[in-house]
């Protein structure tokens, strides 16, 4: 924490709920003069929930004044995901509140994320706190947060909840999760508001704050990155809280913010049985990607305790309720994620189509776990022998690393930080033999892999090459990805993001000019594509381009010779290879952000380029 007075974002999302949002801004205008902050809404309903919410907030009695001229001028505008956006100012404080419409309902996590992202590039703030629109908080609520944040150097702080009109109990201290049932439990639950509580031993327990009062500062929103939009709504705050676990959870008990959503909130009530149909799907199907993503050796009991939960909602007399919950169950295992569909129904027959692909991949890793464990024996048959194998380089390639993914990214990469030597992928001479050794390259150069995954690399400082399509800088691909991430959009970055990419940490390659199958462009317009876009990116990133990777790893010996000709130093394939540091070509293994931990583990070691045998037996035969 810096010296300066600590000045703080407040992001809030709205969906219908003007009058939410009207009195938690009337509370917030009561607050403590320090510390100051600015406040941040999304409005999700659409345009007309945008018209009354601005209408609410600014009617005389209203807690806003319609941002006068006197102010700074608007740094924010509409654009991207924002239709529009408005800035008004609280009345009695120096605060500016922004309202923004979104484009479409983004769901929670979503929304959060395109303020969050907007934010970043502002050096006003030091920390964010994530409200729910129907909280109340005390005056002094925020400023307990950040002076727990900076006394006790914790990352992401938690409130205590109240229901709202009956003060004297706890709803929540923080939130705690139950691994084998699949639920959370409220700790402190029912307690007196006035009875001692020991903030240490709630923080020695907490998962995570709960989602209706989160302060986040803003070295842990940096390293932990954005919200986990697969989500939508619900889990997305415990998400976010075990991520930040390796920041410090802390709890400002003093910190009390009364919540209307949490008498419903509960455990067992009346309220099964008219919840709305979007909670119980979303909550159903996020509780098995919640685990998926953090407890996997859970998945079975938690699975269980699921279809358990649903029938709690049959018992309650909502058979409607019942149905749904399962469907939601069985979209997690069908692979949804994301915001809702249209309709509730189908999922049993999503998992059967899904069952082809998910078995070429699990009869993949079995080659490659047998492959593995040969490897291992004839390594030590060899080293028995006297004579140990010759060490190799695994080459591994990216594409994007998008927002949801970045936990899993960065799982991957502490993984490689402690078990292996990443080197550069041109790396030439003798390869250390103490560890495995690995290189890092991204394909297609997305911008998504200067936010989400450059981060993760430098916080162990790891090299990795970016191969650039030249002339796509700054735009969308021209190009179908067809890979796992080809559901966010994507684009390449921009020429100052190429610039500003570290030298010592970050190589540059050329992948073509507009990423077209060499194999099947003209002579001239294949040595074009070669020549040419290494010309054109030296200029581009004002530094020497060595290095090129085939587009679709679409090459021939015929392309090989003109990279050669060209004067690049080494090129690079999509053929799993175990590399060895004389060679001009290099085979490289796909690996994705999801891929399994074991996935992973066998990939980083070589396991999954057997197909090298295969290529190799086809060479012969031919
Ligand atoms: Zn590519």
């Amino acid at each position: 924490m810096s010296e300066r007075p600590c000045h703080v974002a407040i992001l809030i999302v709205g969906f219908h709920n003007s009058k939410d949002v009207l009195n938690c801004l009337c509370a917030l205008a009561l607050a403590t003069p320090k510390p100051s902050f600015d406040i941040f809404i999304c409005e999700n309903g659409g345009k007309e929930a945008f018209q009354e919410l601005n209408n609410v907030l600014t009617t005389a009695h209203g807690p806003c004044n319609i941002h006068s001229g006197h102010q700074a001028l608007p740094r924010f505008s509409a654009g991207g995901k924002f239709a529009e956006v408005k800035c008004l100012s609280l009345k009695g404080r120096a605060t500016s509140v922004w309202v923004a419409r979104a484009t479409e309902n983004l769901g929670y996590a979503g929304a959060i994320n395109v303020w969050l992202n907007r934010l970043q590039t502002i050096a006003d703030w030091d920390g964010l706190w994530i409200l729910n629109p129907d909280t109340e908080p005390y005056p002094d609520a925020l400023a307990n947060l950040v002076d727990r944040a900076i006394t006790c150097n914790k990352g992401m702080i938690s409130s205590t909840i109240v229901p709202e009109g009956l003060s004297d109990f706890v709803h929540n201290r923080a939130l705690r999760w139950k691994k084998v049932s699949g639920s959370t439990e409220a700790i402190g639950f029912q307690t007196s508001l006035r009875a001692p509580c020991d903030s240490n031993a709630v923080e020695a327990i907490m998962d995570s704050p709960s989602g209706a009062s989160m302060y986040v500062t803003r070295e842990c929103v940096e390293h932990i990155g954005p919200m986990d939009d697969r989500f939508f709504l619900y889990f997305e705050d415990v998400d976010w809280g075990i991520r930040a676990k390796k920041f410090g959870l802390g709890y400002a008990s003093q910190s009390i913010v009364p919540h209307k959503g949490g008498t419903t909130i509960g455990k067992l009530s009346a309220s099964r049985k008219i919840r709305s149909e979007l909670a119980v799907y979303l909550e159903s199907r996020n509780r098995i990607l919640f685990c998926k993503k953090h407890f996997k050796w859970y998945c079975a009991s938690v699975s269980v305790a699921s279809v358990a939960y649903a029938f709690l909602y049959l018992f309650a007399g909502s058979p409607r309720n019942f149905k749904i919950a399962i469907e939601g169950f069985l979209a997690a295992w069908s692979g949804e994620a994301g915001p809702p569909p249209d309709s509730y129904d189908g999922h049993l027959r999503a998992i059967f189509f899904n069952i082809p692909t998910a078995l070429y991949r699990k009869t993949k890793l079995a080659i490659s776990l047998a492959h593995y464990c040969g490897q291992v024996v004839w390594r030590a048959a060899l080293s028995i022998l006297g004579r140990p194998p010759l060490p190799h380089l695994t080459i591994l390639y990216y594409h994007g690393v998008q927002n949801s993914l970045r936990f899993e990214f960065a799982r991957q990469m502490n993984s490689l930080a402690a078990t292996a030597n990443v080197i550069p992928a041109d790396f030439e001479g003798t390869l250390p033999s103490d560890k495995i050794n690995v290189s890092i390259t991204f394909d297609d150069a997305f911008a998504s892999v200067v936010e989400n995954a450059l981060p993760e690399l430098a916080c162990h400082s790891l090299h990795s090459t970016i191969f650039v399509p030249v002339r796509v800088v700054g735009r969308e691909p021209n190009w179908v990805v067809d890979d796992q991430s080809s559901t966010f959009q994507q684009v390449v970055m921009t020429t100052e993001q190429l610039k500003a990419l570290s030298p010592t940490l970050v190589a540059i390659g050329s992948h073509g000019l507009l990423h077209t199958h060499l194999s099947e462009e003209s002579k001239s317009q294949a040595e074009d594509e070669i020549r040419r876009s290494r010309k054109e990116l030296q200029d581009i990133v004002e530094r020497e381009v060595n290095l090129f990777a085939f587009p679709y790893g679409d090459y021939s010996q015929h392309l090989i010779g003109l990279c050669k000709s060209a004067g690049y130093s080494h090129v690079f394939t999509t053929d799993a290879a175990n590399v060895q540091t004389t060679s001009f070509v290099r085979g490289r293994i796909k690996v994705e952000p999801s891929d399994s931990q074991i996935e992973f583990f066998l990939k980083i070691r070589g396991a999954y380029n057997w197909g090298a045998i295969k290529r190799k037996m086809l060479r012969v035969k031919r």
